[in-house]
């Protein structure tokens, strides 16, 4: 299904290593708002070693953000040294698209880390890329995704009564 991730973790951290090595994961796709900060561009304890740790294993990373403010996703991505695209108007899939051209992988060996169904997993998917699904920061979203998030929590419930009769 188009709307559902393929993983679903509590936090970037949650994704480790090993988790990438076992789906042949090689470089991450990341969501910003609500993923790496919070509405006051505050990252979580231990968010900035988490890339860091990945990236001297190897993993490439690159931020593609549907932010319009340059000021902040740019320094979302100096705090993590790591490429970005803003404005990227996901769940279109052209900044998942420059993402892996950049970091030169196959769509297979991407995972895309967001917060949101609505953009991230579905852009995601969209694209063949591993999509995960992190809960969100902060519940102090931005307008529009305040509208988004109800029905986002319903076809979750429906998403962990499926993979729960699917283990039984
Ligand atoms: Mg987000």
């Amino acid at each position: 299904m188009l709307i559902y991730p393929d993983f679903y973790c509590n936090n970037v951290r949650d994704v480790k290593l090993e988790f990438l090595r076992e789906n042949n994961i090689k470089g991450i796709i990341l969501d910003v708002d609500n993923t790496l900060i919070d509405y006051y561009r505050n990252f979580e304890n231990g968010t900035v070693e988490w890339v860091n740790d990945l990236k001297n294993a190897g993993i490439k990373f690159c931020i593609v953000s549907n932010s319009n403010k340059l000021d902040k996703v740019e320094y979302v991505a100096e705090v993590l040294d790591i490429p970005f695209f803003h404005f990227a108007k996901k769940p279109f899939k052209s900044g998942f698209l420059k993402a892996q051209k950049l970091m030169g992988l196959e769509a297979k060996n991407i995972a895309a880390i967001g917060d949101q169904l609505m953009t991230d997993v579905i852009g995601s998917n969209r694209c063949n890329m591993f999509s995960i699904l992190v809960k969100p920061i902060a519940e102090k979203d931005i307008f529009i995704t305040k509208i988004k998030r109800p029905i986002e929590n319903k076809i979750m419930e429906r998403y962990f009564r499926k993979i729960k009769k699917e283990k039984v």
